[in-house]
């Protein structure tokens, strides 16, 4: 399944994100997901949960912010919004657009718990969100 095979890899990268917090538990995993991957969202997030279950990532959310694809047209400029791959300029009907956006599956923060264990300090809640941009797109 499409959506299991990228729940996999996510999850791959979140975990090679927190090798850096062995002290953290993840709360919640954030990634945008463009339009056109053509992914379910919630096929991808019941993947997600059973990816991660009997894990210590067990009980983490995945938060999917979706991206509508757009795209520019090189020969009069205008952005337009597209539905799949194949797009035409709606204003002067040329086939040479860039696509702006919409085929993007990015993770782009993670919110993680701080558990510390000094004495009387028990469990410390923080949310962290760790810088996306170094992440990498999935595939
Ligand atoms: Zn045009």
């Amino acid at each position: 399944m499409h959506e299991l095979s990228i729940a996999v890899e996510l999850v791959r990268m979140i975990r090679e994100e927190l090798r850096a917090h062995p002290e953290a538990r993840l709360k919640t995993a954030h990634v945008c997901l463009g339009a056109l991957r053509q992914v379910e969202r919630t096929t991808l997030q019941f993947c997600f949960e059973a990816t991660i279950r009997d894990t210590a990532l067990a009980g983490a959310q995945l938060s999917i912010e979706p991206v509508e694809a757009a795209a520019r047209c090189r020969q009069c400029g205008l952005e337009f919004a597209v539905e799949d791959k194949w797009f035409e300029c709606p204003r002067c009907a040329a086939i040479d657009a860039d696509l702006l956006r919409g085929d993007e599956l990015r993770l782009t923060s993670l919110d993680i718990e701080a558990v510390t264990t000094e004495a009387g300090a028990g469990t410390k809640e923080s949310r962290t969100c760790l810088p996306a941009d170094k992440l990498s797109n999935c595939e």
